[in-house]
C-alpha cells in the first residue's frame, strides 16, 4: 500500500547513490510504513546537471505545448485521487476527505497556472524616434530550487512547481522527508503527462545540507521556500548573498476578529472549520480570536461547542474530522504552549491534552482570556489551539492584530461595511478575508508581509515570481 519513495533525477526514479534511506512514520500509529531515499552530493550534482539541461529544453517549448502537458498532469491527479489521498493520510495524518480535497485542489492549481502562463505578455514602449522598437520581454528566471514542508505535502509543492513549469523554468523540489510519497505522486503525474526528463527533479535528505548546496550553486537562479520564519530568514540571507531571486512563505499568527455586530453562527462555522482543518497545522489558520466584549461569552460558547463536536481519530477511518498531528514535535509544542498559557492566567475551555499514548493525537483546544504575555500569543502554535481574548473598540483590536511581527492572513466578521472597509486599510497582513473564508484560491494572491515573508504563490503575482524582464530595443538598419 505504501511504497518506498525514491528520488526523481533526469527522468528516472532512483535510489540514492550511496543507498541511504530515511524511515517514514504513520503519525496515527507511530509505525514505520516505508522509507525515503536520502540524496547524496552525487545525486544533487546529477539533479543540477539535469535541471540545467531541462531548462534549455523546456524554455524552448512553447507556452501552448507546456500548457497542454500540464493540463494532462491535472487530469492524472483527478484520476488518481483515491490512491494519492490514501498515501497522504498514511504519512501525514489528515482525514481522507482533506487529503482528497488537497489532491483535487492541486489539479485546479496546475490548470490555472498552465493557462495563466500563456498570458505572460510583454509591452511595446513608445520610442523617441522613428524606426525604433522598444520591447519589454518576459523570460523564465531559470532553474528553481523549491523547499516545501510536511503540512500540505502536495499543495506546497504544486504552487511552486506549476508556476515555474508553466513559464518554462526547470524545478528541483526538495520535498518533506516526513511526507515524501504524496509529493512523489504529484511529480509522477507530471512525468506521466509528458514533462521531459530533467525539467523536474525531486530530492530528499537533510534539509539544511541540501539548501546550503543548492542555493549558492550557479545553476540555480531562484529559490522558493515554505516553512518557519527562522529558517526562512536563514535561506533568504543565503539567497541574498548569492543574488538569487527568492519567494518566502513563512509563519503566520492570524488574528480572527469578531465584532459585536457579527453573525456569530457564520463566524463559528467558518472559523472553527479553518482553525481545526489539518489539525491546525496551517500557516493561515486563525490563531488569535479577538472578540468584542458584548459578544465574547456567546461566541466563546458557540465556538467551544464546535470544537467539542470534532471527531479525532485515524484519518483513514470514516467519520474522522481531525487526524493526529504530523509529528511528535507538534504534540510537545502544544503541551508546552497550553501549560504556559494557563500559567499566565488563561482558562482551558475544552481540550488541552494529548489523547492516548500511541499516535500524535491532541484534543481540539480552546483557551479563554489568554494574556498577550503567554508564549502562544506571540509564537505560531501550528496546532489545534484557539486562543481567545476580548477587545473594546476598533483601535484597540487593530493595535493587537498588528502587534506581532507576522503578517500573513487575517479574518474578520462584521455586518458593518464601514468597519470592514476601515479594517481592510488598517490591517498589516498579506491577506484578509471578511465574513467568509476566501483564502488560497489558485487565482488569488497568496503571501505575507513583515516576518511572514515576501512574494506571492497565487494569482498572476504567482507567475511574476518566475519571470525576468528583458528590455530589447531595435532600430531598423
Ligand atoms: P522547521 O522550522 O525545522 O522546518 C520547517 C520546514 O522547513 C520543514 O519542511 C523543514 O524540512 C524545512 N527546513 C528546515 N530547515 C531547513 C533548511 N536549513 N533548509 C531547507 N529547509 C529547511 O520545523 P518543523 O518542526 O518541521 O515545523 C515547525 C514550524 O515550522 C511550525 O511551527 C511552523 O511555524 C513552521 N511551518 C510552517 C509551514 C507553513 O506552511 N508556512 C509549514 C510547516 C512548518
Amino acid at each position: 500500500m505504501y511504497s518506498d519513495v525514491r528520488l526523481f533525477i533526469d527522468g528516472e526514479w532512483t535510489g540514492s547513490a550511496d543507498g541511504r534511506t530515511i524511515p517514514v512514520l504513520d503519525p496515527a500509529t507511530e509505525e514505520v510504513i516505508g522509507t525515503v531515499a536520502h540524496a547524496s552530493r552525487v545525486d544533487l550534482d546529477r539533479a543540477l546537471a539535469a535541471a540545467e539541461k531541462g531548462f534549455a529544453l523546456w524554455r524552448a517549448t512553447s507556452a501552448y505545448e507546456r500548457s497542454k502537458i500540464m493540463r494532462r498532469a491535472a487530469d492524472l491527479m483527478r484520476e488518481r485521487v483515491d490512491a494519492i489521498a490514501r498515501v497522504m493520510t498514511m504519512e501525514q495524518g489528515k482525514p481522507l476527505a482533506e487529503a482528497k480535497g488537497e489532491t483535487l485542489v492541486a489539479a485546479d492549481v496546475i490548470e490555472w497556472f498552465a493557462e495563466e502562463a500563456r498570458r505572460t505578455y510583454g509591452r511595446v514602449i513608445p520610442a523617441r524616434g522613428p524606426g525604433i522598437y522598444q520591447l519589454s520581454v518576459r523570460e523564465p528566471v531559470g532553474p528553481v530550487a523549491a523547499f516545501t514542508p510536511w503540512n500540505f505535502p502536495i499543495n506546497q509543492v504544486v504552487r511552486k512547481l506549476s508556476a515555474g513549469l508553466a513559464v518554462g523554468c526547470s524545478v528541483i523540489v526538495k520535498a518533506p522527508e516526513e511526507t515524501p510519497a504524496a509529493p512523489a505522486e504529484l511529480i509522477r503525474a507530471f512525468a506521466d503527462a509528458g514533462v521531459p526528463a530533467g525539467v523536474i527533479g525531486l530530492v530528499y535528505g537533510v534539509p539544511a545540507e541540501i539548501s546550503e548546496y543548492l542555493i549558492p550553486h550557479p545553476v540555480i537562479r531562484k529559490i522558493s521556500f515554505t516553512g518557519s520564519t527562522p529558517v526562512g530568514k536563514q535561506l533568504a540571507a543565503l539567497a541574498g548573498l548569492h543574488m538569487k531571486r527568492a519567494t518566502m512563505e513563512l509563519g503566520g499568527h492570524a488574528p480572527a476578529i469578531v465584532f459585536d455586530d457579527a453573525d456569530l453562527d457564520a463566524a463559528t462555522k467558518v472559523l472553527a472549520g479553518a482553525k481545526y482543518r489539518n489539525a491546525g497545522q496551517v500557516c493561515v489558520a486563525p490563531t488569535r480570536f479577538l472578540v468584542q466584549d458584548r459578544v465574547y461569552d456567546a461566541f466563546l460558547d458557540k465556538f467551544t461547542a464546535a470544537a467539542q463536536a470534532i471527531k479525532v481519530g485515524n484519518g483513514l477511518e470514516a467519520g474522522t474530522t481531525m487526524g493526529p498531528l504530523a509529528n511528535e514535535r507538534r504534540v510537545q509544542a502544544m503541551e508546552t504552549l497550553v501549560a504556559d498559557a494557563v500559567q499566565h492566567g488563561a482558562t482551558v475551555r475544552t481540550g488541552g491534552k494529548r489523547i492516548g499514548n500511541k499516535g500524535y493525537f491532541f484534543e481540539p483546544t480552546v483557551l479563554a482570556d489568554v494574556p498577550v504575555t503567554a508564549r502562544a500569543m506571540n509564537e505560531e502554535p501550528f496546532g489545534p489551539v484557539a486562543l481567545f481574548a476580548r477587545f473594546g473598540d476598533f483601535d484597540e483590536v487593530v493595535a493587537e492584530a498588528n502587534r506581532l511581527p507576522f503578517g500573513l492572513a487575517s479574518y474578520a466578521f462584521t455586518r458593518s461595511t464601514r468597519t470592514a472597509t476601515a479594517l481592510a486599510s488598517a490591517i498589516e497582513s498579506g491577506m484578509l478575508t471578511i465574513n467568509h473564508n476566501g483564502l488560497a484560491l489558485p487565482e488569488t494572491p497568496f503571501g505575507g508581509v513583515k516576518d511572514s515573508g515576501y512574494g506571492s504563490e497565487g494569482g498572476s503575482e504567482g507567475v511574476e515570481a518566475y519571470l525576468n524582464t528583458k528590455y530589447v530595443t531595435q532600430m531598423g538598419a
